[in-house]
């Protein structure tokens, strides 16, 4: 029996990982679940005892956390992250049946990778006299790591292009060792091409012409924006952006959206990008019919044109009956 960590989170954290749940005990293949507080619960803290759970069940799945901006705590999220040396975030942009965007008539199919430790995000910063003082580490050992798991999983995955972006024209040393590191990795894989593109042209390049990227690594600012970019010109909201924190040893897997305060509580939120976090997860547990099972149900139900109100305001159903839609057709 495999046992899975379980953090539920803030906002809709509990309603999408409860649905979750019931589409994974759905599968009956003898998962089972260890549900532990996180996030505002807990103070904000990341509490000892989760990550021993980690630790011992090697794999997560869990809720966003609300994370306070300009004071208040550090992000329980990037002290996990650094904490576990979950270094790897992926996050698949589909295009969805049924889910009309901008792009609706161009199928769409990217993954994101974005560097998760270091960087831009691992910063520390000092106030001096009318000043703040910011400074940020990009280590040798973080791009080459981050590069040849991107060139591995594209390779996985039969993907034929790698673009990295990048800012080292202005931030010459840091962000050019994180895009030297990706042509190093790519010269084990010649059948990948590897490219690179300066980050403002690379957002006005996605907006114009999404379909000409396949995979895309970022830095760990980068790929914090230009993931809701691709959820917005992907999926047309956060609703169906999946992702998994990869580690050499440990694996948490979560939706990229937020708590939405703003419909926490209310039953409505779409619990997909969740369920397409856990088809990550049964993936990576090597569980392939499981995961297969799962991704089905969701696009049957969409294919049927079931779907939830961030989708469609008016005809769109609950996060309980949207559950339910899924259930029935795994
Ligand atoms: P946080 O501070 O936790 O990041 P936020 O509201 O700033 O919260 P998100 O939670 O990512 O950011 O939400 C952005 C918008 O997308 C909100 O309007 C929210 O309601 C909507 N949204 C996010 N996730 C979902 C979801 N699963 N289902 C429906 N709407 C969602």
């Amino acid at each position: 029996m495999k046992t899975v960590t379980i953090l539920p989170g803030d906002g809709i954290g509990p309603e999408v990982v409860s649905a979750t749940l019931r589409v994974l005990e759905a599968l009956d293949i003898g998962l089972s679940f260890e549900i532990h507080d996180f996030g505002e619960a807990v103070g904000g803290v990341l509490p000892e005892t989760v990550l021993e759970s980690i630790r011992r069940n090697k794999v997560a799945l869990k809720g966003p956390t609300m994370t306070p901006s300009g004071g208040g705590y550090t992000s329980v999220n990037v002290r996990l992250r650094q904490e576990l040396e979950l270094y790897a975030n992926v996050r698949p942009f589909a295009s969805m049946p049924n889910v009309r965007t901008r792009w609706s008539d161009v199928p769409l199919d990217l993954i994101v990778v974005r560097e998760n430790t270091e960087g831009e995000y691992a910063v520390k910063e000092e106030k001096r006299e009318g000043r703040v003082v910011a400074t940020f580490e990009f280590t040798n050992k973080g791009c080459s790591r981050i590069a040849e798991f991107t060139f591995k999983y594209a390779d996985r995955l039969g993907r034929k292009k790698v673009c990295v972006s990048h800012k080292a024209n202005i931030i010459k040393l840091s962000h050019g060792m994180f895009r030297d590191a990706a042509y190093k990795a790519a010269q084990k894989y010649p059948h990948i091409a590897c490219t690179d593109l300066i980050i403002d042209n690379y957002g006005m390049q996605l907006v114009r012409n999404p379909s000409q990227f396949d995979v895309m690594l970022h830095t760990n600012l980068f790929g914090d924006i230009f993931s809701d970019v691709c959820a917005g010109l992907v999926h047309g909201s956060l609703g169906f952006a999946s992702g998994a924190n990869i580690g050499d040893e440990y694996a948490v897997f979560e939706a990229v959206h937020g708590t939405a305060p703003d419909i926490a509580g209310k039953g409505v939120a779409n619990p997909a990008a969740l369920m397409l976090s856990s088809v990550l997860m049964l993936e990576h547990l090597g569980m392939k019919d499981a995961a297969l099972s799962v991704r089905n149900g969701i696009m049957k139900t969409l294919e049927d044109g079931i779907v939830t109100k961030d989708v469609d305001r008016a005809a769109g159903v609950t996060t309980n009956e949207w559950t339910n839609a899924v259930i029935t057709r795994m």
